[in-house]
C-alpha cells in the first residue's frame, strides 16, 4: 500500500501518537494507501508553523518576482509528474482517469496563471481623493491576510488544492491546507513537490484530519486569519459561525442546484451532449453541475427521447480504464444518498426515463447508473435539493419567463446553461439568471482568469480573476499629508482652537 504523513513545517512526519488512515478505493472497496491522521495537536503544530512562517519569515517580504518563480517551479513539478498522480488520484476518489488526468494538466496550468498574477498584480498603487480638508497623497497597499486555513472537498483534489494555494501564494500568504479525509493523496503528492521547490519551510502545510477535529481547529484559531472553504453548505453555514468567534475573513463555495435551460431554437445535437456532460460529468459530482434541465412543453418528448439515446451510450467502469466515461461516485454512504433521492423523486411522482439503479455487471465499487428523472415539478425535493450524483431531472416550461422564474427558484446560484442559435437572446436570459456563472451553448469550462463563485446559499466571494485574488489580501490606505506646517493644518483646531 502507498503510504503518506503529515506535512508540516518542511518536514514530513507522522501524526501525533502514529495514528494513520486507510483510504478507500471507490472502485474497489479496498484499501490502497494509508495516511497519517492528523488530531487536533499536529493541526495546531501545523498553524503554529504557518504563522511563524508568516510572521518571521521571508515569503511575504519576497519580491513579487521571487514568489512568481517559485510558483512556476511548483506548477513545472506537477506537471512532470501530472501523469503519475492522477493515477494516485483516479484510485483515491473514483474520477476517471481521463477527468484526473485533465485536472492535472488544468491545475499545472492554472499554477503558472497564479504565478503571473504573483508577478502583475498592482500592490501598491496611488489613488486621487478630492483635496479636502487638505493636500495629501493617498496611496493603496495590498498585502498578504496572513495565515490562510483552507479546507477542500473530494471532488476535484488537486485542483481544488490548487486553486486554494494558487492564489494564497501569489499574494504572500501562509497556508494550512486540509484535504478531504477521503481523497488526501494528490495533495500530499503536491506537498511533495513544493517541498522540492525553493518555497520557504512553514509557508505550506498540508494535514490528512477530520472536519469535526482539524477543520474545527483552523476555524476557531486566533493564529488563523482567513478560512477558504469549499464544500457543503450545512458545512459552510458550520464554518462561518466558528469562524465569528474570531471575525476572520471567509471566502465560501458551496452547493448549488444549478438551471440548464434549452431554448426551442438551439442545435439539439449539440445541447443535448452539453446537457448530459453539464450533469453526468464526474458522475454528477460537480457543485456547479446542471442538474435541473429546463425544457419547453414543445420540445419535451424529442430531447428527452434523444437525452436517454444518448445516456445509454455512456460507458461506466473501471475508471482507470480510458475507455470508461463514468467511474465509481466517492463512497458507499454518498451513493446510498443518491438512491434515497432517486426513490424520493418516484415518491413524488417523477418517472426514471433512464438508468436510476446500481448497474448490473460491478458488484464491486460505488457505482450508480447515469439517471434521468422526468414528470418532475420544480418544487420537488430532487429539484430543489443538491444529489450530488447522477441524477439529471427534467422540467417543462411554458415560455422563456417561466422557465427564468423557476431557474431563479432556488436557496443556490452557483451555476447555469442557456441553448440557442441566437447568442443574443440567451445572453438576455443569461442576465435574468441570478447565479455566479453563465455558460451559453457550453458547460463547465472554468478559467483561472473569470471570476467562480456563489449567489445566495451557494457561498460567499469568489474564487479566480482579480476577484478571486484580492480575496486574499487586505488593503491599507496610506495618507501621506502635503502640508508641512503645523498652523495650516485644518483639524488641529478641533482642539487646540483657531
Ligand atoms: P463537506 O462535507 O462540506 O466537506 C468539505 C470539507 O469540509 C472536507 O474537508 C470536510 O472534512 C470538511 N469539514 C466537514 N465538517 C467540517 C466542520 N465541522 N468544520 C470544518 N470543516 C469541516 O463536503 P463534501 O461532502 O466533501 O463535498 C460535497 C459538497 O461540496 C457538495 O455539497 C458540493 O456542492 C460542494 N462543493 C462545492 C464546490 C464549489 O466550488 N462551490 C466545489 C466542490 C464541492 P472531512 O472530509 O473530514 O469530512
Ligand atoms: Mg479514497
Amino acid at each position: 500500500m502507498q503510504e503518506y504523513k503529515l506535512y508540516i513545517d518542511g518536514k514530513f512526519c507522522d501524526a501525533e501518537g502514529g495514528k494513520t488512515a486507510d483510504s478507500i478505493n471507490p472502485a474497489t472497496e479496498e484499501p490502497w494507501a494509508k495516511i497519517a491522521r492528523a488530531g487536533r495537536v499536529d493541526t495546531q503544530r501545523a498553524i503554529a508553523a504557518a504563522r511563524k512562517a508568516f510572521d518571521e519569515g521571508p515569503w511575504r517580504r519576497m519580491s513579487q518576482a521571487d514568489r512568481a518563480k517559485i510558483l512556476n517551479q511548483i506548477a513545472a513539478g506537477l506537471e512532470a509528474k501530472s501523469q503519475e498522480i492522477a493515477a494516485i488520484e483516479t484510485q483515491d476518489s473514483g474520477g476517471t482517469i481521463r477527468k484526473t488526468a485533465g485536472d492535472m494538466m488544468f491545475g499545472a496550468a492554472q499554477l503558472k496563471y497564479f504565478a503571473e498574477m504573483a508577478e502583475k498584480l498592482p500592490l501598491m498603487e496611488e489613488i486621487q481623493v478630492p483635496q479636502f480638508p487638505a493636500q495629501s497623497k493617498n496611496y493603496l497597499q495590498r498585502e498578504a491576510i496572513g495565515v490562510c486555513g483552507q479546507i477542500i472537498p473530494w471532488n476535484f483534489p488537486l485542483m481544488m488544492a490548487v486553486w486554494k494555494l494558487g492564489p494564497a501564494l501569489a499574494t504572500g500568504n501562509t497556508v494550512v491546507l486540509k484535504p478531504a479525509t477521503d481523497t488526501p493523496c494528490s495533495a500530499l503528492e503536491l506537498a511533495k513537490i513544493i517541498d522540492a521547490s525553493d518555497l520557504p519551510k512553514g509557508v505550506v502545510n498540508v494535514i490528512h484530519g477530520s472536519g469535526a477535529e482539524c477543520g474545527e481547529e483552523i476555524c476557531t484559531s486566533p493564529l488563523i486569519d482567513k478560512v477558504a472553504f469549499t464544500g457543503s453548505t450545512e458545512v459552510g453555514r458550520r464554518i462561518q459561525q466558528l469562524a465569528a468567534g474570531t471575525i476572520k475573513k471567509v471566502t465560501l463555495e458551496l452547493g448549488g442546484k444549478s438551471a440548464n435551460i434549452i431554448l426551442d431554437d438551439a442545435d439539439l445535437d449539440m445541447a443535448i451532449d452539453g446537457s448530459l456532460f453539464g450533469c453526468f460529468f464526474h458522475q454528477g459530482q460537480a457543485c456547479e453541475s446542471g442538474t435541473r434541465l429546463f425544457v419547453s412543453e414543445a420540445k419535451h418528448d424529442e430531447i428527452v427521447a434523444r437525452l436517454v439515446e444518448r445516456t445509454k451510450t455512456l460507458t461506466i467502469g473501471d475508471p482507470l480504464d480510458f475507455n470508461s466515461a463514468q467511474g465509481p461516485l466517492i463512497s458507499a454512504r454518498q451513493r446510498e444518498t443518491v438512491l434515497g433521492y432517486i426513490k424520493s423523486g418516484v415518491d413524488e411522482g417523477a418517472k426514471v426515463a433512464v438508468g436510476g439503479k446500481r448497474p448490473e455487471g460491478l458488484p464491486k465499487g460505488y457505482y450508480v447508473e447515469p439517471t434521468i428523472l422526468t414528470d418532475v415539478k420544480n418544487s420537488m425535493k430532487v429539484a430543489q435539493e443538491e444529489i450530488f450524483g447522477p441524477v439529471l431531472v427534467v422540467i417543462k416550461y411554458k415560455n422563456i419567463d417561466d422557465a427564468i422564474r423557476m431557474a431563479n427558484d432556488s436557496i443556490y446560484g452557483l451555476g447555469g446553461a442557456v441553448w440557442s442559435k441566437d447568442k443574443e437572446k440567451a445572453t438576455v436570459v443569461a442576465k435574468q439568471m441570478r447565479t455566479g456563472t453563465v455558460w451559453i451553448n457550453d458547460y463547465h469550462l472554468l478559467s483561472v482568469a473569470a471570476p467562480f463563485g456563489g449567489y445566495k446559499q451557494s457561498g460567499i466571494g469568489r474564487e479566480f480573476g482579480m476577484e478571486g485574488i484580492l480575496e486574499y489580501t487586505e488593503v491599507k490606505h496610506i495618507h501621506v499629508d502635503q502640508v508641512d506646517n503645523r498652523a495650516a493644518k485644518f483639524w488641529y483646531g478641533a482642539l487646540f482652537g483657531a
